[in-house]
């Protein structure tokens, strides 16, 4: 029997072969193969439904129903029994399908006659191109074999609608990958860059879905399968010792010896596939799995799983990672998610950068950030859309991605292009004036840094120096503990780049979201108020005292500033301090030469801070907000939960009246102070702090032209008026009255 059903299958497979082989039109090609495939099984209709938008099933095709429903039958996503398998991505099969849970009568198609409903959802990769149908009037359900079968030749219908074999008119039937797309995501760096696609790892297209010989398929996926154990027991061999990194490729090899996976891959060959389609056809259907699965271990499994799944389709296709496309002169790189080292390894030379996942603060993005290109995360379906040398246009201010865009799109984003070249320009003839107010306060800029790509911009941008030096960067992006040497020389490049402008290291600021891939992570139910930072620190000096050594040779004579992150009472400070002094005179016993001056401080980024005893800001050799941190503590909102993060303004009264109460206790005890979050880079925050008494302000290197043009533009009088003027009428938020105003200026 199972051979008869394969024999059918390969047949079907055969003949849709040939129907594919003529040169004719799209719609030519679905209606035979409709015809085929209800001659072949044995069944009065056959449909195909292919998606016209994300959410919209058009009727393309159809055997049996009345040929007058194709292209005018739509359903929504998750309407009646087709868009129920088009949503959740699994077939359904019944006999009775008028009493089935979703069914939905569709007088234009004359289908109440029939009773059997069987429908599979056609898909590639995870991504649903379109529902097939079956039905007949014998009420039955259709046997596995059926089912099975049914499913074969919707992976091949997949493969076919990617390869543009069923292009006709309307837009169900348009090309895919050649009309112009716009995406939107959420901006992680921003900027505004033109370019071409380049594929962090390219889509693997399989051009000969059916094969006419099942044996030597087999052989060719068992050679392939063999090839692909080898290659993980050489990366097992080059992991040893790496504890993490060998548990993920056990699971890999677990896979790659797997007989159920082999054995499923096998039938698919049975019944007409080739082996890359065989391949693909179980990676489709784990990929399904995976956007269903809620269990974050199994998850990861079928990560895993993908993740082979590729690695065997290069073997089998000869596409390697290296497809032999040339990367395009201004590439835009478009990946599911990337690393910080691999993102180093592309350098300067991207242009842009779109992810489907990553996430504001992932390391990625603080690479990206650091690089200045442009980036874009939480980009829905980009891997899916993209094709290598794609044009594109990436919006980093409104966070819209331009897919082959059409002319008015190019005309007016060149225009917005040129806009911005304007006002680097304009930033350029300032940058050597101090950012000093009409009413003649001089706020002080620095810049953010992370890595030794940013120093260059400290002579670019005309900061005076560097605010926040994050050392953890150089932790997270090598593959193991760096030692003392390495970074004390890492750390005097930082001084001798800076030549004589002040630095101010920060000591490691790791946990959280800030994981070590060679430190084991600790499963914390809410990593955001765990075990991290200064806390690590204290609890575990060993790292931290490797660092303030390293920190102090490094100044080898020169002035030195520390600064801890996340301190949340004054106990931690004194502590952490004590912890300095000792490594002076350990390092002064061992004849190292001392910093010429040393001042030690502490970020402000807990709420609890603020209301440390007065002996704490009078101890204390100087405090620099972490605006980032300390607003998520203060309203409560996970600041990588861009559902809630967004909801709370920084310039909400209650946030102003905090901060202002941070500047006046630091007045009251002449305890230098900063301000480093994401939040001084923003002109009309930057204004509001210098207008509540901040005089100094760290940002990315690019925000700093823009601050200083607004703040020599600026009275700080009057906007300490405006302000105090909508808190007086009991504004919530004095962010309308500031931008009323700031209209009225120009
Ligand atoms: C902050 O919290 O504002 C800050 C500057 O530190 P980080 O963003 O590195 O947590
Ligand atoms: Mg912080």
């Amino acid at each position: 029997m199972v051979e008869r059903i394969e024999t059918e299958s390969r047949k079907l497979l055969g003949r849709l072969r040939d129907a594919m082989a003529g040169d004719d039109p799209g719609q030519a090609r679905l209606d035979k193969i409709t015809h085929l495939i209800a001659d072949s099984i044995g069944c009065e209709v056959c449909s195909i439904y292919l998606f016209r938008d994300e959410e919209t099933l058009e009727l393309c095709a159809t055997e049996g129903l009345n040929a007058d429903a194709v292209h005018r039958t739509r359903m929504r996503l998750g309407e009646g029994l087709v868009g129920r398998v088009a949503l959740r991505r699994q077939v359904v099969n019944t006999a009775d399908a008028p009493s089935a849970k979703g069914f939905r009568f569709m007088p234009e198609t004359g289908e109440e006659v029939f009773s059997s409903f069987l429908g599979v959802p056609v898909q590639r990769l995870g991504e649903a191109l379109g529902v097939l149908v079956v039905q007949s009037k014998a009420a039955r359900e259709f046997s596995a074999d059926e089912v099975y079968a049914l499913e074969v030749v919707a992976m091949v219908l997949a493969e076919m609608t990617e390869l543009g074999a069923f292009v006709g008119e309307g837009s169900a039937m348009g090309a895919r990958h050649s009309q112009p797309s716009m995406l939107r995501g959420t901006v992680a760096q921003e900027g505004v860059a033109e370019g071409h696609i380049w594929l962090h790892e390219p889509r693997v297209v399989v051009t000969n879905p059916i094969a006419d010989d099942p044996h030597r398929e087999m052989e060719r996926l068992t050679e392939a399968v063999e090839d692909l154990r080898v290659g993980v027991d050489k990366m097992l061999a080059l992991a040893a010792g790496d504890k993490e990194q060998a548990q993920v490729l056990e699971a890999y090899r677990m896979f790659a010896n797997s007989k159920g996976w082999m054995r499923r891959m096998q039938e698919d060959i049975s019944n007409g596939l080739s082996a890359e389609a065989a391949v693909e056809k179980e990676q489709s259907l784990a990929r399904a799995r995976m956007g269903q699965a809620t269990d974050n271990y199994l998850r990861e499994r079928l990560s895993d799983l993908d993740d082979l799944s590729n690695r065997l389709l290069r073997i089998l296709t000869g596409q390697g990672a290296d497809t032999g496309a040339e990367m395009p002169a201004d590439p835009i790189l478009v990946a599911r998610n990337i690393g910080p080292a691999e993102l180093l390894d592309y350098g300067r030379s991207l242009r842009g950068i779109i992810l489907e996942a990553g996430s504001v603060g992932s390391h990625a993005a603080i690479v990206a950030r650091a690089l200045a290109i442009p980036l874009i995360v939480h980009v829905d379906r980009a891997t899916l859309e993209a094709l290598n040398g794609d044009h594109v246009m990436v919006d980093g201010e409104q966070g819209i991605v331009h897919l082959r865009p059409d002319d008015t799109v190019v005309t007016a984003f060149r225009d917005k292009m040129a806009m911005q070249a304007a006002a680097v320009e304009r930033y350029a003839s300032i940058r050597d004036k101090p950012a000093e107010t009409r009413c003649g306060s001089v706020v002080a800029l620095h810049m953010n840094a992370g890595l030794m790509a940013d120093l260059p911009s400290l002579v670019g941008s005309g900061a005076e120096g560097v605010g926040l030096f994050r050392t953890e960067l150089q932790f997270l992006v090598r593959n193991q503990m760096p030692r003392r040497s390495e970074l004390s020389a890492l750390y005097a490049r930082v001084l001798d780049a800076a030549s004589g402008k002040p630095v101010i290291f920060r000591t490691l600021d790791i946990g959280s979201d800030k994981v070590l891939p060679y430190m084991k992570p600790n499963d914390e139910p809410n990593p955001a108020l765990g075990w991290r930072a200064i806390r690590v620190g204290l609890d575990k000096p060993g790292v931290m005292r490797m660092q303030l050594q390293a920190l102090i040779r490094a100044a080898n004579g020169r002035p030195l500033t520390i600064m801890f992150p996340f301190v949340a009472q004054y106990e931690e400070y004194t502590r952490a301090r004590a912890e300095v002094d000792k490594a002076m005179d350990r390092e002064a016993r061992l004849g190292h030469v001392l910093p010429s001056e040393l001042k030690v401080g502490a970020m402000l980024e807990t709420p609890s801070l603020a209301f440390a005893p007065q002996k704490f800001f009078e101890e204390v050799g100087f405090l620099s907000i972490g605006g980032n941190d300390l607003k998520q503590f203060f309203f409560a909102a996970d600041r990588e939960n861009e559902r809630v993060r967004r909801r709370y303004d920084t310039l909400n009264v209650s946030f102003l009246s905090f901060i202002e109460r941070i500047v006046e206790r630091c007045v009251q005890t002449d305890t230098p102070l900063s301000f480093c979050g994401e939040d001084a880079g923003r002109p009309v925050e930057a204004l509001c702090f210098a207008a509540i008494g901040l005089r100094s302000l760290s940002m990315r290197p690019a925000s700093i032209g823009p601050v200083k043009s607004l703040l020599r533009r600026s009275n700080l009088d009057e906007v300490r008026k405006v302000i105090a003027d909508a808190r007086h009428r009991g504004e919530m938020n004095v962010r309308p009255a500031i931008m009323e105003y700031l209209r009225q200026q120009t």
